[in-house]
């Protein structure tokens, strides 16, 4: 489908078949399943492990959806985005720390997310705590940290 907005595929539903989870695979084979994102006929392909072919299993993937890889990476760079404009004013740099998620919980289920790290001269403890309530607050960040560390 054409015209999809990249902000379209934040809504959890890329990859995301119009079908149960357990749907026979000769069922998907002759009629497809459609992402419930975009819309598009979705492609079968094999599981990684044999054990689990053997088994009929399968994997469905939008052909036109970005991947979990391209969305993750979508999301950090939204987030560094946000956590620069918010700390900038106060003269701290923000990054993310590169390959380390912070757990944190949402509704019922366990939820990852980047870790921003503020970096610049400590401006208080009252700046900190607004400048992390608001980055919390704009994005799925659950983890702020001020580098004490002077190397860098
Ligand atoms: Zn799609």
């Amino acid at each position: 489908m054409v015209g999809i907005n990249s902000s379209d595929h934040d809504r959890g539903l890329c990859d995301e078949p119009d079908v149960p989870n357990n749907t026979p695979r000769a069922v998907v084979e002759s009629s497809p399943a459609h992402c419930r994102c975009c819309g598009s006929a979705m492609e079968i392909h094999e599981m990684n492990s044999l054990g689990m072919q053997q088994a009929g299993m399968y994997r469905l993937i939008c052909p036109v959806c970005p991947s979990e890889e391209e969305r993750r990476e979508a999301q950090r760079a939204e987030i560094l985005r946000v956590a620069k404009e918010i700390a900038a004013p106060h003269g701290l740099a923000a990054e993310l720390f590169p390959g380390i998620q912070s757990v944190g919980v949402g509704g019922d289920e366990r939820t990852y997310s980047p870790v921003v790290n503020l970096v610049g001269p400590f401006p208080g403890l009252e700046t900190l705590d607004l400048i992390s309530r608001e980055i919390s607050g704009r994005t799925p960040v659950n983890r702020v940290t001020f580098q004490i560390t002077a190397k860098p």
